[in-house]
C-alpha cells in the first residue's frame, strides 16, 4: 500500500517502521553510531557521518513527512534550532513579518539573536487587512505564523495569508506545534514550510527535545539541509528512536487530549473564579468559525484568566497537584504554566500586557488522565484562591 493512501492512524505506526532488513526486528534499530565505514574513498551506503545523516533519523523524517503530506522532512535537535536554520536560509537583510503572539523562545530568537542579520516586524496576523498593508509595504522574504498562538490561542487564516505572501514571493512558515499534524496540515493550505517542536505533542512523553521542518520544495529542503549540516543541530539517534516510539500513539493521544480539553474548558467557563476561557473549540472563541474551517480539531491547550492578580495565580498554581507546574506542553501528563513568569518571561512586561498576557493568565496543557480527576484537581486549586 502506498503511504499516500494510508490514513493518519496507519501512517504514524507504519511509515518508516518497516522491519529491519537484516534481522526482521519489528522495531527500528537505534543506529547509535557517529560514523560509517566506506568501502573505498567516497563509496558508502548513503551515510557518512551522523551530523549529516543517520538511519534512525531518516526513518523518523519519512514518518513525519507523511503526517504533514510533505515531500521532505528534516529532524533537528530542537524546535528553536529548526527556526534558526530558516533564518540562515534567507538572504542577509531580509524583511520578516512575524505574528505578534508567538512562543517566547521564538520571540527571543528574533528580537535578540537575529536582528543584526534580518529586519523583523511583529504584526497581529489575525488582522488580514493590516497584514496585507504590511506585506505591501515591507515586501518581506518570509511571513512567520504561529496558529493557534501561544498562549492566547489566536488563530490566523493560513490559506488567506499564504495567498497574500505569494503575491510578493514571500515564503510562509507555520509553527504547527500546538495542533500537531493530526489536527492541522498547513502545507495543504498553501504554506511553504511547517515547523514543529517535536518536544511537544509529536513525541508526547516529555522525554525528548527535538524539532522538525516539513516542506514540499526540494530546493528549500536542500538549502535547509545545507545549513543543518553546516551548523550542526542534528538530533541524536536515540532521541529519534524515542520519537518514533512516541509517535505511534499520536492519533489516539490527540483524540484523548481533545476530549479532555473540551470537558475542562466547559468546566472552566462555568466556574465562578474564572474571568474568561480561551479554547478554539468553544463557541465563545472569537475565531471559532475559522478554527472549524482550517483545523480538524481543537487540541489540548486551554488558556484562562483567573479572577484576581498575581497572588491569586500563585495560590492556584501551588495548590493543583496533577497539573504539574512546568514549562513545556503536549505530554500525556497535564501541565500548568504561568506564561508571565515562566515561558514568556523573555517578553517585556509592557509588550506582554499589550498582547493580553496578564498576570492572571494561566495556560493548561490538558493531558490524557481521567478527566474527572483533572477537574477535581483544578477545583482544589480554586478552593485555595
Ligand atoms: C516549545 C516550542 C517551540 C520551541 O521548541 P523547542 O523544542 O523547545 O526548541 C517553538 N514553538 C512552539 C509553539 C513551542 O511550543
Amino acid at each position: 500500500m502506498s503511504t499516500k493512501n494510508m490514513k493518519f492512524e496507519t501512517k504514524v505506526i507504519h511509515v518508516g517502521g518497516e522491519p529491519d532488513p537484516t534481522t526482521g526486528a519489528i522495531m527500528p534499530p537505534i543506529y547509535q553510531t557517529s560514523t560509517y565505514v566506506q568501502s573505498s574513498p567516497g563509496e558508502h551506503k548513503g551515510y557518512e557521518y551522523t551530523r549529516s545523516h543517520n538511519p534512525t533519523r531518516t526513518r523518523l523524517e519519512e514518518n513525519l513527512a507523511s503526517l504533514e503530506n510533505a515531500n521532505h522532512c528534516l529532524v533537528t535537535a530542537s524546535g528553536l534550532s529548526a527556526s534558526t536554520l530558516i533564518m540562515h536560509m534567507l538572504p542577509k537583510g531580509s524583511n520578516i513579518i512575524c505574528g505578534d503572539d508567538v512562543y517566547g523562545g521564538t520571540y527571543r530568537l528574533f528580537s535578540k539573536v537575529f536582528p543584526d542579520i534580518h529586519n523583523y516586524t511583529f504584526v497581529d496576523t489575525t488582522n488580514l487587512k493590516k497584514l496585507e498593508e504590511e506585506i505591501a509595504r515591507l515586501k518581506p522574504a518570509l511571513v512567520w505564523l504561529e496558529t493557534p498562538t501561544n498562549p492566547l490561542l489566536k488563530i490566523s487564516d493560513i490559506k488567506a495569508i499564504s495567498n497574500l505572501a505569494k503575491k510578493t514571493n514571500a515564503l510562509t512558515v507555520v509553527d504547527n506545534t500546538f495542533m500537531s499534524p493530526f489536527f492541522q496540515n498547513p502545507l495543504d493550505l498553501g504554506a511553504d514550510i511547517v515547523l514543529h517542536s517535536v518536544t511537544k505533542f509529536i513525541n508526547g512523553h516529555s522525554d525528548v527535545v527535538g524539532g522538525a521542518l516539513m516542506m514540499n520544495s526540494k530546493d528549500i529542503r536542500d538549502k535547509l539541509f545545507f545549513y543543518q549540516n553546516a551548523i550542526g543541530p542534528a538530533q541524536s539517534p536515540f532521541d529519534s528512536w524515542l520519537v518514533l516510539r512516541g509517535i505511534k500513539t499520536l492519533a489516539v493521544r490527540m483524540k484523548a487530549h481533545q476530549e479532555n480539553a473540551i470537558k475542562v474548558a466547559k468546566f472552566l467557563e462555568k466556574h465562578p473564579k474564572v474571568e474568561r476561557v480561551i479554547y478554539p473549540g468553544l463557541e465563545s472563541h472569537p475565531q471559532h468559525k475559522l478554527a472549524r474551517e482550517q483545523m480538524k480539531g481543537f487540541g489540548g491547550m486551554i488558556t484562562f484568566f483567573l479572577k484576581g492578580e498575581i497572588a491569586e495565580s500563585r495560590r492556584f498554581l501551588e495548590n493543583v497537584k496533577l497539573f504539574a507546574l512546568a514549562e513545556s506542553l503536549g505530554g500525556v501528563e497535564s501541565l500548568v504554566d504561568h506564561p508571565a513568569i515562566m515561558t514568556h518571561a523573555s517578553i517585556p512586561k509592557a509588550t506582554r500586557e499589550q498582547l493580553g498576557i496578564y498576570d492572571n493568565l494561566i495556560r493548561l496543557s490538558v493531558g490524557i488522565e481521567d478527566v474527572d480527576d483533572l477537574i477535581a484537581d483544578l477545583e482544589m486549586g480554586f478552593a485555595k484562591v
